[in-house]
């Protein structure tokens, strides 16, 4: 076995154990399919050198720029709220490492597409760049400000915001297809995240659990 396969073998459990635990906790109980959607994603790949040996730690790590790649259970939660299906559209803002896109394409499949909005220019080139080497084709990263959604592959099915907005930007609730849902954390620094779902007439909305997130930044977001 070369130096590399035994690298792998040492990740692949590490992540077996981060998935393990997720199905212990208390806070996530991923479904079936997060968990094995979990287990299929490389997390080393996605986190900057200096943090790769945390990799399968249950907390934020930092990538640069002053951001962070979200703990896996706060991933696994997300996922499992939006019920992803095979096939699904889905636009995530925040593309950060693009690990928690990675996930999203697990879950939906090659028959469904993952648009990805991030504002920071370094951060759209180092999630292009993780999810190249993972093997992820359907998962498309583009810069801009995510408050404005992406109306050019609009509406979606599914809608993951992965920063904290003063409230819901008016632009992604129309660009959810009626029927779809959204994940969302909501507050500047007390947040709460908040399962939205959208009606014919109007939403429901439903505030999951407290969260701590970066700040969503942009025209309706923080500024
Ligand atoms: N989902 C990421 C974690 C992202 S952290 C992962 O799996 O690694 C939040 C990200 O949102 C940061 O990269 C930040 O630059 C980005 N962000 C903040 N405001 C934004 C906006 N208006 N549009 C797009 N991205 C934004």
């Amino acid at each position: 076995m070369t130096s590399a396969d035994k690298e792998e073998r040492v990740r692949e459990d590490e992540r077996r154990r981060m998935v393990k635990r997720l199905q212990l906790s208390r806070v996530c109980y991923p479904g079936e399919d997060v968990s094995e959607a979990m287990m299929r994603v490389k997390r080393h790949l996605f986190v900057p050198p200096s943090v790769m040996e945390q990799a399968y730690g249950d907390y934020p790590l930092p990538i640069g720029e002053g951001q962070t790649i979200s703990a896996p259970h706060m991933v696994a939660m997300m996922c499992g709220y939006l019920e992803l299906k095979k096939g699904e559209k889905v636009l995530e803002i925040g593309a950060g490492s693009g690990y928690h896109a990675a996930v999203i394409a697990e879950l939906i499949g090659e028959t469904g597409h993952v648009y990805s909005v991030e504002r920071i220019q370094w951060l759209v080139d180092f999630s292009r760049e993780n999810l190249k080497r993972a093997g992820y084709k359907h998962v498309t990263v583009m810069q801009g400000d995510g408050t404005l959604g992406l109306p050019e592959h609009a509406p979606y099915d599914k809608i993951s915001v992965t920063c904290a907005a003063p409230a819901i930007p008016p632009p992604l609730l129309e660009q959810l297809k009626v029927g779809g849902k959204m994940v969302i954390p909501i507050g500047r620094y007390l947040q709460e995240l908040y399962l939205v779902k959208k009606k014919e007439k109007g939403i429901e909305q439903e505030k999951k659990c407290d969260v701590a997130f970066v700040p969503l930044v942009g025209q309706y977001g923080f500024r």
